[in-house]
């Protein structure tokens, strides 16, 4: 089989968590990932489209997800028989920083002569220290469309080029670092292409099912991806993604939208090879509500089957709920109000008050909406413990309000990290946080502490680490007793979760007891290692609360077949 050009590879968080312990909290709770954050980033998939229509054979291996299917599967051995003419590692969000680099040497280590790439959020942000400390790092594309970069950077490569044309990319020449300009920041995204078949064809190509699954509980619960925006125009404090970092660290100074007619087709084509739910990214509102109705009205002249689940970043009025229930056949909601304190919510950047998220939530109820999620989150600006109990009382009150119709409310820490490049993270003392870890390095330490209490990279003038921790227990307690008094979910169901949260917490006292001691080492530690693994998932709710659809990747089999007949 020839060389690939490009193998993109995804790190778990911690190149070695299955020799640590880990007690990794609710972090990963309310996302499909498991807590090693085994789901790659839609990048993967835009890059390989995008190179593979231009004739370069593009390879994905999902270290993170093969890590988790087999105790058995080596990593080192695995990066030891790949080659190809270049390696990718995303580095998009910082809980990856320590998994990244330790697959960054293992690359190294293994194919001295193939350069190293990385890319995403958080690399960006970094661009320069990687290249600088890190020498098994060759390059980094930074901002948000790398596509056409990537391509020009692989013909560099291919044919030895010099790289100063090379847009937004920073490298070495001689030991000095070398910073092109961030040039190719485009005003749309109507070039991205996703095919969504290439997922099927490589799995075929270098038959290997698990390392090309975006995340481990894809085959039980597959999911497709449609982008509708990248940029945003809102500014939540803690979130890279927000219009501020944009501007900061990507170039972008506004928001570039894929059209109506193209996101319509990408939902479309999802469908012929996923059945599943189809998450549209971005609030499809962001460019206004004509946007919207072009976008709507082109998936009804579809005839999407598929679910959608459309994002609300702001309160939405009932016709706006009517008109989508027009036009799909199933959709869900979710909408991150993140607390029931309008003035906490404010300081975390949503102006918006609750009775905005109920007439919302009452909306798209009454106009058929599968679910409609709430997200509501610890570790808030202005945000307290008795702030945290008082949105656990607000969601009690919801559910009475709503009872029988399909909503759910979910509550979690923000965790691990404050992005860097965010505004709370670059201005923490205007926001009221304390920042624990700058750089990448720290970053890295911190990810292999073996509590969540440990990881998190901030506190807030409100709560402590101790009491983000607590409060996200107390929450995770409160909200499973209340479903379960309005029978929510079954008693056993409430009964685990309960047993889980309060292992949790008297494991998470045990480790602090181990952590106290001057000079602790892993090896303290040994005794709580399954304990910590066991109680790392699922922490504070079912995971499975959060499925969109019974489907599964068996229902997916004859669309991906029928995919490959028509060579699409
Ligand atoms: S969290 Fe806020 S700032 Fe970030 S993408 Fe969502 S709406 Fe935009």
């Amino acid at each position: 089989m020839a060389v690939p050009d490009l193998v993109l590879l995804h790190p778990p968080s911690v190149m070695d968590f299955r020799k640590r312990t880990l007690l990794m909290g609710p972090v990963s709770d309310l996302i499909p990932s498991t807590p090693v954050f085994d789901m790659y980033p839609i990048g993967f998939t835009t890059m390989a489209s995008h190179l593979e229509s231009r004739g370069w054979e593009v390879r994905i291996a999902n270290v993170a997800t093969r890590m988790l299917a087999s105790s058995r599967f080596d990593p080192d051995r695995f990066v030891r028989s790949l080659d190809a003419a270049m390696f990718g590692i995303d580095l998009h969000w910082m809980p990856h920083v320590q998994g990244a680099l330790e697959l960054a040497r293992m690359v190294k280590r293994h194919h001295p002569d193939r350069p190293v790439l990385m890319g995403g959020f958080s690399a960006s942000y970094y661009h320069a220290d990687l290249l600088r400390g890190h020498p098994e790092v060759d390059f980094v594309l930074r901002g948000d469309s790398v596509e056409v970069p990537l391509e020009r950077l692989s013909e560099a490569v291919e044919k030895g080029k010099g790289l100063e044309e090379v847009p937004n990319l920073t490298w070495r020449l001689d030991g000095s670092v070398k910073v092109n300009p961030l040039s190719h920041v485009p005003d749309s995204l109507d070039e991205v292409l996703i095919d969504y078949g290439l997922m099927v064809r490589k799995v075929l190509r270098y038959r290997d099912l698990e390392g090309h699954l975006p995340y481990r509980n894809w085959k039980s619960n597959p999911m497709s991806i449609a982008v509708s925006v990248r940029g945003c125009t809102h500014n939540c404090v803690n979130c890279a993604g927000s219009c501020d970092s944009f501007g900061r660290n990507f170039g972008r100074s506004s928001p570039a939208y894929r059209s109506p007619r193209l996101l319509a087709d990408d939902v479309a084509r999802a469908e012929e090879h996923v059945k599943g739910a189809t998450f549209v990214v971005g609030d499809i509102r962001q460019q206004g509500r004509k946007y919207a109705s072009e976008f709507l009205a082109e998936l009804r002249r579809r005839k999407v089957r598929n679910e959608i689940v459309l994002e609300l970043f702001t309160p939405c009025d009932a016709a706006f709920a009517k008109e989508v229930s027009a036009s799909l056949d199933r959709f869900s909601v979710q909408m991150s109000p993140e607390t029931h304190d309008e003035v906490v919510r404010k300081a975390q950047g949503k102006p918006y008050a609750n009775v905005g998220v109920e007439r919302s939530a009452e909306a798209f109820l009454d106009a058929g909406c599968g679910r409609f999620d709430l997200f509501f989150m610890i570790g808030l600006p202005g945000q307290t413990p008795g702030s945290v109990e008082g949105t656990v009382r607000y969601v009690e009150r919801l559910y009475d309000r709503f009872r029988g119709k399909r909503l759910f409310p979910f509550i979690s820490p923000l965790a691990p990290f404050l992005d860097p490049g965010g505004n709370a993270f670059e201005h923490p003392e205007k926001h009221g946080f304390k920042v624990l870890a700058r750089t990448l390095e720290e970053h890295a330490q911190l990810s292999t502490m073996p509590s969540w209490k440990y990881v998190l990279n901030y506190e807030t003038r409100w709560m402590t680490r101790d009491q983000i921790v607590d409060a996200s227990y107390s929450a995770g307690l409160g909200m499973n007793d209340i479903k379960e008094r309005m029978g929510l979910i079954p008693r056993d169901t409430a009964e685990r979760t309960r047993s889980r949260i309060m292992a949790a917490r008297e494991l998470s006292g045990m480790i602090d007891a181990v952590v106290s001691k001057d000079g602790w080492n892993e090896a303290d530690l040994a005794a709580l290692r399954d304990s910590a693994k066991d109680l790392s998932e699922s922490t504070v709710c079912e995971k499975e609360e959060l499925d969109w659809t019974d489907n599964s990747f068996y229902a997916s089999i004859p669309r991906m077949v029928g995919s490959l007949l028509r060579k699409r």
